[in-house]
C-alpha cells in the first residue's frame, strides 16, 4: 500500500458550485490536501439550472444611473422580470437602498473597469482550462464561441442600445447591429416582426451542469476530495483564526478556509459574527428538449429580461430576478412567462418535453461587484462570493486569484475592487 501523501497545507472550501470548483481547480496545481463541502450535492446550488453564458461583455453594473427610475413601478409586480416582495426585511430595504445609491455615473465607470478586467482575466483562464484534456470533447460541456444576440421587440429601446454598445465598446466588447430587415441573416428563428438585434461575439455558452460533472470529475482525480449534504453549522475559532468547521458528518480541521457559499454568504458570515451583505436574487429556468426549429445563437430578449440558451442537448429559457427571501418554490407565473417571452420573439415553439423546473438563488451585493478576499476579521479565512448574474463567467478568474491570495503570489489583475472591507 502507498503511504499516506503529505501535503504542505490543508485547505477546506465550504460550498460546491462554480465558485468553489474554480478555487479547488487552481490550488489543487499546487501541494495542497483540498476537502470541498457542501450542504447539498454538488453542483446543486445557482450553478446548476443557470443560462450558461460565457457573458464577457457583461461589463456594465446591474446598479446602473437610470435602473430605479425605469424598473420603480414595475418592481412590486409579481409579472415583473424583477420582483420585490413586499415584507418587513430590513436587511433587504438596507441592501436595496445601497443599490440604489449606487446607480450613478461614477460607479457604471468604477464598475465597468473593474468587471472588464476580471472578465477578460477569467476569459484568457477558460481558454486554458478548455484546452486540457478533460474538457476538450464537446461532451465535456457543450462549449460554444457563438456570440450572445440581444433581441428588441421596441425600436426606441432598440436604437438607445447604440449608447451602451458605444460604452461596451471603449471596454473592447463592442457589438454589431442588425436592423429589422437584416435579422434573418443572423439569427432565422428571430420573430420578423422585431425592431432589431445587436450581435455580441465576445460571448460563449455551455451547458453548466454538465461543465459541474465534468470539473468535479477532473478534479476527483487530480485528489481534490468531497464532502456532500455536510452543512457548516458551526466554527471553532481561536485568536482570529478558524480551525475547525462543524458539520453533520463531523468536525474538519484545516490551515485555511474558503467560504465559497453563494446567496448563502450572509447566513455562513453570521455563525462567525462576520458581515457579508449578500441577498439571495431567485432566478428561474425551464429546460427543454430542442424545439423544431431552434435558435442556434444564445439569445438574450430584451423587454423581458430573459435568456434562450440551446444545446445539442436541449434548449433552456432562464431569467427573472426576484428579491423575496431564502425560498425555493416554483411560482409557476414566472415559468409561464418564460415561454410566453419565448413565443414573442422567436418562430421555434416552446419545447415540447420539459425536462427540468429550476429555481436558482444568485448571490448579488449591493454594488454588483464580487467579493474576493481575504477576510477582516479572520486571518485564514478567505471569501469567494457576490457573483451575481456573472458567476460560471467569472469564475476561473475568481479562483486563481483567491489561490494566489492564500499562497501570497503577486496578484495578475488589480483586485481592490472586490474587498470585502468596502460593505
Ligand atoms: C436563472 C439564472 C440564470 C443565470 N445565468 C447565468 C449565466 O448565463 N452566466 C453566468 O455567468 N451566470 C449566470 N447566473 C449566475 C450564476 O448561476 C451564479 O452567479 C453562480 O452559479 C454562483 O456560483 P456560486 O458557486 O457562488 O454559488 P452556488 O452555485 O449557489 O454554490 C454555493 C454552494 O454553497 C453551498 N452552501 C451554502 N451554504 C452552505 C453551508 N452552510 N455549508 C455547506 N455548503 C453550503 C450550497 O449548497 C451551494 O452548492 C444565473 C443565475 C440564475 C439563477
Amino acid at each position: 500500500m502507498n503511504p499516506p501523501i503529505k501535503h504542505d497545507q490543508h485547505i477546506i472550501i465550504i460550498g460546491g458550485g462554480i465558485i468553489g470548483l474554480a478555487c479547488a481547480h487552481y490550488l489543487s496545481d499546487h501541494d495542497i490536501d483540498i476537502l470541498v463541502i457542501d450542504q447539498d450535492g454538488i453542483g446543486s446550488g445557482a450553478s446548476h439550472g443557470n443560462c450558461g453564458l460565457l457573458h464577457f461583455s457583461g461589463v456594465i453594473p446591474l446598479c446602473a444611473p437610470g435602473v430605479i427610475s425605469n424598473e420603480i413601478f414595475r418592481m412590486f409586480s409579481s409579472a415583473s422580470p424583477l420582483y420585490i416582495k413586499p415584507g418587513l426585511d430590513f436587511k433587504l430595504y438596507y441592501w436595496l437602498t445601497r443599490f440604489a445609491l449606487n446607480c450613478n455615473p461614477s460607479h457604471k465607470s468604477h464598475g465597468s473597469a473593474a468587471k472588464t478586467a476580471l472578465l477578460k482575466y477569467s476569459l484568457d483562464l477558460f481558454l486554458d482550462l478548455f484546452a486540457l484534456d478533460a474538457f476538450t470533447d464537446k461532451s465535456a460541456c457543450e462549449l460554444e464561441k457563438q456570440g450572445l444576440v440581444l433581441a428588441f421587440k421596441d425600436p426606441k429601446k432598440f436604437e438607445a442600445y447604440k449608447k451602451t454598445n458605444d460604452w461596451l465598446a471603449k471596454y473592447g466588447f463592442g457589438g454589431t447591429a442588425y436592423p429589422n430587415e437584416k435579422l434573418g441573416d443572423l439569427e432565422p428563428c428571430l420573430k420578423p416582426h422585431l425592431a432589431g438585434a445587436w450581435l455580441n461575439s465576445h460571448d460563449w455558452h455551455l451547458r453548466p451542469d454538465t461543465l459541474m460533472k465534468t470539473w468535479r470529475n477532473h478534479l476527483s482525480q487530480k485528489g481534490v476530495r468531497f464532502l456532500e449534504y455536510a452543512k457548516a453549522q458551526d466554527f471553532l475559532t481561536n485568536e482570529g483564526r478558524i480551525q475547525e468547521v462543524v458539520t453533520p458528518k463531523g468536525s474538519f480541521k484545516a490551515d485555511t478556509f474558503v467560504m465559497a457559499t453563494g446567496a448563502w454568504a450572509g447566513p455562513m458570515a453570521s455563525l462567525l459574527d462576520t458581515r457579508i451583505p449578500v441577498q439571495p436574487g431567485k432566478g428561474y429556468s425551464l429546460t427543454m428538449e430542442r424545439p423544431d426549429p431552434c435558435p442556434s445563437i444564445p439569445c438574450l430578449l430584451y423587454e423581458r429580461n430573459m435568456v434562450v440558451t440551446p444545446w445539442e442537448s436541449g434548449y433552456r429559457l432562464g431569467g427573472t430576478m426576484e428579491f423575496s427571501g431564502f425560498n425555493s418554490p416554483l411560482d409557476r407565473k414566472r415559468l409561464d412567462r418564460l415561454i410566453e417571452g419565448s413565443q414573442e420573439y422567436l418562430s421555434s415553439p416552446p419545447g415540447s418535453v420539459v425536462t427540468e423546473e429550476w429555481t436558482g438563488l444568485r448571490p448579488m451585493t449591493s454594488d454588483d461587484l464580487p467579493v474576493i478576499d481575504r477576510s477582516g476579521d479572520y486571518s485564514n479565512l478567505f471569501i469567494a462570493t457576490g457573483h451575481g448574474m456573472l458567476g460560471i463567467t467569472m469564475a476561473t478568474g475568481t479562483g486563481k486569484a483567491i489561490t494566489d491570495m492564500i499562497l501570497e503570489n503577486t496578484l495578475e489583475i488589480d483586485m481592490e475592487a472586490f474587498s470585502a472591507k468596502r460593505f
